[in-house]
C-alpha cells in the first residue's frame, strides 16, 4: 500500500483539478470514502501551497451519478457534492477539465452509468480505490493505479489506510470514514471480524469521532412513511420459501408512491428477513417508474445472504449485476411480474438447501 500511497500523493500534488467519483445510489461507504478523500485533497492543497494564490488555482469536487439519501445530508462536505443527474452540463465540464480522477467504492465504469462514459473520455490519470471483487472480464487498462482490496470491510477502510499514514486526519475526514465503516458492515454485524478494523475505529475515536451521534444521524432519522412502508413490506409483501431458506420482498412503484417514497427509504429492508431463523437468503425487488426514453420500468434487485452462500453469481448470471458474495445487486428492465418469474425460475439453481 505504501508505494501506491506515494504515487497517489504525487498525483494529488501535481493535479490542478481533481474529480472524485463514486457509484450510483450512493450509500454510506460511497459518500464517506468520497468525502474523506475530498477533505484530504483540500488539506493537501493547503499544506503544499502556502500562498493563497496557488491554493485558489486548485480544485477538488465530488460528483455522484444520482441523488443520495437525505439521511447523509449532515455529512461534512455533503452540501458541496455535485449530482450528475441534476447538474449534467456543469458536471460534464468539470469532468472534461479534470487532470486527476479518484474513483472510490466501484471498479467498473459501467457502475456509474453516463458518468462512466465521460470519465473514460478523459485520458487523465485515474485511481481506483475499492473493495469489490473484480469482474474477471473487466479490463484494468484504464487505471493508472489500482487499489483493490476485496477483503476490506469498506472503501472507507482502504481510504483510511491510504491517508492516515500521512499524519493527523481532520475531524471531518474521520467522521466520513467512520460512517462508511459503520454502514458497510451493518453497524459491525457482518464483514467485520478483522481485528485491524477495531484498531482503526480506536484511532478514529481518538481523533474525536462521535460514533453514537453518527449512528443516530444515519439510522434514527427516518420519516413516519418510511417506517410504515417497512412494516407493510414485512407484513404484506414478504414471501418465505422455507425449504430453500429464502425470502422475497417486492415493492411496486404504486406501493412506494403510497408511502411517498424518497431515495434511500428501502435501504436495509432486504436485510430484515435474515433475522428469521433458518432464512439465509433474502431478495428484494423495487420497481422504479420508467424514465423518459426508457419505456420499460426498471426493477432494482438487492440480494443478501449469510455465510458460505454466495448470491453474487445469481445476481450476475440472471440479473445483470454482481457484488459481494453476501451482498449483491442487479436489475431488470421489464415488469415486476417478469422479475418475480425469473426469480422463481432460477432460485433452485442458486440457493443451497442444506442447513
Ligand atoms: P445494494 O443491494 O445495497 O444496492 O447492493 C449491494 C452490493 O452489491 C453493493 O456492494 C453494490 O456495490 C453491489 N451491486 C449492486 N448492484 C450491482 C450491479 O449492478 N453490479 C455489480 N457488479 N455490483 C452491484
Ligand atoms: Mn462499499
Amino acid at each position: 500500500m505504501h508505494d501506491f500511497f506515494m504515487l497517489m500523493d504525487e498525483l494529488i500534488a501535481k493535479a490542478g483539478h481533481i474529480i472524485i467519483l463514486t457509484h450510483m445510489a450512493p450509500d454510506g461507504d460511497a459518500m464517506g470514502s468520497a468525502l474523506a478523500l475530498w477533505h484530504y485533497c483540500n488539506s493537501q492543497f493547503t499544506m503544499h501551497n502556502s500562498q493563497l494564490e496557488a491554493k485558489s488555482s486548485k480544485s477538488v469536487t465530488v460528483i455522484v451519478p444520482n441523488a443520495f439519501p437525505a439521511f447523509f445530508n449532515w455529512m461534512p462536505g455533503a452540501d458541496q457534492i455535485r449530482v450528475y443527474e441534476k447538474e449534467t452540463a456543469v458536471c460534464n465540464k468539470l469532468i472534461e477539465a479534470a487532470d486527476l480522477l479518484l474513483c472510490t467504492d466501484f471498479n467498473d465504469p459501467k457502475r456509474i452509468g453516463p458518468v462512466g462514459v465521460k470519465m473514460l473520455a478523459n485520458p487523465c490519470p485515474k485511481v481506483m480505490i475499492d473493495h469489490h471483487l473484480l469482474d474477471p472480464q473487466c479490463s484494468l487498462d484504464i487505471w493508472t493505479e489500482v487499489h483493490s482490496y476485496p477483503t476490506a470491510s469498506s472503501a472507507c477502510e482502504v481510504v483510511y489506510k491510504l491517508i492516515a499514514a500521512h499524519g493527523a486526519l481532520s475531524l471531518e475526514a474521520v467522521t466520513c470514514i467512520y460512517t462508511g465503516l459503520m454502514t458497510d458492515t451493518g453497524n459491525f454485524s457482518y464483514n467485520s471480524t478483522n481485528a485491524e478494523l477495531y484498531d482503526i475505529i480506536a484511532s478514529l475515536l481518538r481523533a474525536g469521532v462521535q460514533k453514537d451521534a453518527i449512528y443516530n444521524a444515519v439510522f434514527n432519522q427516518y420519516s413516519t412513511d418510511r417506517l410504515r412502508m417497512t412494516g407493510y413490506a414485512l407484513y404484506r409483501k414478504m414471501r418465505i420459501y422455507p425449504e430453500y431458506h429464502l425470502a422475497l420482498i417486492t415493492l411496486s412503484a404504486a406501493e412506494l408512491d403510497q408511502y411517498h417514497y424518497q431515495v434511500g427509504d428501502t435501504e436495509g429492508i432486504v436485510n430484515m428477513p435474515l433475522q428469521i431463523a433458518d432464512i439465509y437468503y433474502s431478495v428484494m425487488m423495487r420497481e422504479e417508474r420508467p424514465k423518459p426514453g426508457t419505456p420499460k420500468p426498471r426493477i432494482r434487485l438487492s440480494f443478501r445472504s449469510q455465510g458460505d452462500r454466495p448470491v453474487n453469481i445469481w445476481a450476475s448470471e440472471v440479473f445483470h449485476g454482481g457484488g459481494h458474495a453476501n451482498a449483491s445487486g442487479g436489475e431488470l428492465f421489464g415488469s415486476l411480474a417478469q422479475a418475480v418469474g425469473l426469480f422463481e425460475k432460477t432460485y433452485k439453481k442458486y440457493v443451497r438447501v442444506d442447513n
